[in-house]
């Protein structure tokens, strides 16, 4: 008998992408709670949608902001 591990169960729809995927805030932790997203973008996601997004859009949003940061702003000099 083979104890396959079973993949978790995709039952949310990612509002940006549209992918199935699986909101762990339901669970014991969200995967989405390590990410560290800043107060500006979570405001902006939580008005723009009702739901959670998957991680990957997560991620790709946040280096997005990131990366807008670091253009919009004259390099530091310590
Ligand atoms: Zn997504």
């Amino acid at each position: 008998m083979t104890n396959a591990i079973t993949p978790p169960k995709l039952d949310d729809v990612c509002p940006r992408c549209g992918g199935g995927f699986h909101c762990g805030a339901r669970d014991a932790r969200c995967a989405c709670c390590d990410m560290k997203l800043s107060e500006a973008l979570l405001k902006q996601l939580s008005q723009q949608y009702e739901r959670c997004l998957c991680l990957r859009c997560l991620t790709e949003l946040q280096a997005v902001e990131q990366r807008s940061e670091r253009s919009s702003q004259p390099a530091k000099r310590p």
